[in-house]
């Protein structure tokens, strides 16, 4: 029975009910993903808890780059650097579809943060910090080949540029392969599930009370670890834990906007200058272009971190200033996403200067917290934690828990040998798309990109559907989703799930009732749970696409 199936999540929460665990985990985003399936594959019995949907905090938020942080060079965090940019090859390896080697350019302007020499040297050091092999490193451009590689940069502002090796990735995608892997791994996973409490024996932290956010009802699970991977609530749960001492987070928002490519066609992932001294991000995606991102000191309400005017009026008039010939204004803005960073505060320092490196913090209740850290680095965080686990077991349980497997343990969908045989897979996947009908052709990178290999099961559901061609396709996709990955509402599917509601936001409109409908019949809604649950996607669509003035 698979139990990231949404039919077995009452058999799922009565099996949590019943299993002492050895590790409860706290949080569904790529940090509590990546620990809950380090844990599993080290034979730790392992349950995790996440109160919204997987991926539902900062990890649907970011720029969702697997990358060194070349940023960090400028503040010599050289350890940081090094650890995060070789783990963007072992991450490219364990699911090679979706973590995507790609050439990003830095375009050298006239009084830039960084001059030609400087950025030849640092895009060195980097390279060498994260082991990049010799015919993949970097290269300066002299004006007129960056010009040819990017038409739209202003020509009177560039002096040249350089190209070098990053990664780009689903954030969303990749937690839930993630966890889908912990999950075949022999850990519980359940989203939707709201740890309100610890259970305390002796005063020591001994698993949690969660309440059902699908039902309302509370349950109880036991476990003799737990870790608080909770993100931006990371300190919420300190404080039910009264350990809300020294250091605090000090979370940062981020935002990114999405246009189409037509508006702004550009060729590569650009990593630019703007007028006021920071550096963002252009990134081509399909049929999409998004940029980002702002980084803002954020006290409001955590659940309801939302794009403001002058968030996207920031970016707008940043890409307009090196690609005036775009002239891209708040009409041309699809869609966008605002997240929070996770980041630990630092006396004096501005947004940008807090360092993104992740701290353990043990309270005197044995629960263990995590924060601060990057995507790209979840692995070897989620190493570092469990590690300290296994000491603990092996000091007080006499078992021998195994080292960590997670270098060498494939994501669900991933087992390709590299990205050439990825291309073959899109390839063949295009030819059967195209002779169900050849409007789905252009449908397989995407498929191939989200789901890997699963894209099979995905091709091979289309025949069984009704509706025109894009709507079998998009019903098949969710049948999968509610079959493996534990999807419950509308915006699961639309926005983690499929990314559509960020690169594709018109799309929606075509299949909605379609989808809706199935999900109604497949999760038993009621009239008016299915009026909510276009209400929450209808509300979701208009939040995307439109901005407050806060
Ligand atoms: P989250 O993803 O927020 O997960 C924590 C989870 O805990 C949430 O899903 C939440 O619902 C759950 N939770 C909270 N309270 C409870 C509770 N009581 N019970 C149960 N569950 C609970 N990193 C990169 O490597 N590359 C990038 O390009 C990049 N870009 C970024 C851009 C922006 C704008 C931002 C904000 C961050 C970026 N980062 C990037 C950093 C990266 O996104 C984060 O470090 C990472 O996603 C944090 O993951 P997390 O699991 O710790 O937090």
């Amino acid at each position: 029975m698979n139990l990231l199936s949404s039919g077995n999540r009452a058999a799922l929460i009565q099996k949590s009910e019943q299993e002492p665990y050895d590790l409860l985990v706290i949080g569904g985003g790529i940090t509590g993903a990546g620990i809950a399936l380090d844990a599993a594959t080290r034979g730790l019995r392992t349950v995790l808890l996440e109160k919204g949907d997987f991926a539902s905090g900062t990890s649907s938020r970011s720029t969702k780059l697997v990358h060194g942080g070349l940023r960090y060079l400028k503040n010599f965090e050289f350890g940081l650097v090094r650890e995060v940019g070789r783990e963007r090859a072992v991450v490219h390896r364990l699911a090679p579809h979706l973590v995507i080697n790609e050439k990003m350019i830095l375009p050298l302007v006239r009084g830039g943060t960084y001059g030609r020499l400087m950025t030849s040297i640092g895009l060195k050091v980097y390279d060498l910090l994260a082991g990049v092999k010799r015919g993949d490193r970097r290269r300066m451009l002299d004006k007129r080949k960056t010009l040819e590689l990017e038409p739209l940069i202003a020509a009177d502002q560039l002096v040249g540029g350089g190209i070098y090796a990053e990664y780009r990735t689903d954030d969303a995608r990749l937690t839930l392969e993630v966890i889908k892997t912990a999950q075949r791994e022999s850990a519980d996973v359940l989203n939707y599930a709201r740890v309100e409490d610890f259970l305390m024996t002796d005063d020591q932290v001994g698993g949690a009370i969660w309440r059902d956010q699908l039902s309302g009802e509370t349950h109880q699970v036991h476990a003799r670890h737990v870790i608080n991977a909770a993100g931006p609530w990371v300190d919420e749960l300190r404080k039910a834990d009264r350990s809300l001492k020294g250091k605090y987070l000090r979370p940062t928002k981020g935002v990114h906007i999405v246009v189409t490519r037509e508006r702004f066609p550009i060729h590569h992932t650009l990593y630019f200058d703007i007028p006021d001294g920071r550096m963002i991000f252009a990134i081509p995606r399909d049929r999409a272009v998004y940029i980002g991102t702002t980084d803002t000191d954020y006290l409001g309400n955590l659940d309801e971190v939302r794009t403001e005017l002058a968030d996207a009026s920031y970016l707008l008039d940043g890409v307009n200033h090196l690609f005036p010939a775009a002239r891209l204004t708040l009409k041309d803005i699809e869609s966008s996403w605002a997240g929070l960073r996770p980041l630990i505060a630092e006396e004096g320092k501005s947004p940008s200067e807090v360092s993104r490196k992740d701290e353990i913090f043990e309270s005197p209740s044995g629960l263990l917290s995590i924060a601060g850290g990057k995507l790209t680095g979840y692995r070897k965080m989620a190493e570092r934690i469990v590690d300290r686990v296994a000491d603990r077991i092996r000091a007080n349980e006499g078992r021998r828990p195994a080292p960590c497997q997670t270098h060498r343990t494939r994501l669900t969908g991933g087992a390709f040998e590299n990205q050439a045989e990825v291309e073959r897979y899109t390839e063949a996947t295009a030819r059967t798309l195209e002779e169900l009908d050849p409007s789905l052709k252009a449908r397989a990178g995407y498929l191939v990109h989200n789901y890997g290999q699963q894209t099979d099961a995905i091709v091979a559901g289309y025949s069984s559907q009704e509706g025109r061609p894009e709507q079998r396709l998009a019903l098949s996709e969710l049948d999968f989703t509610l079959s493996h990955e534990a999807v419950f509402t509308l915006l699961d599917f639309f926005e983690r799930r499929t990314g559509r509601l960020y690169f594709d936001i018109h799309s929606i409109a075509g299949v909605r009732d379609a989808v809706t409908r199935r999900m109604q019949e497949q999760l038993n809604w009621s009239d008016e749970q299915t009026r909510a649950q276009v209400e929450q996607l209808d509300q979701a669509i208009h939040r995307a696409s439109h901005f407050g003035e806060g």
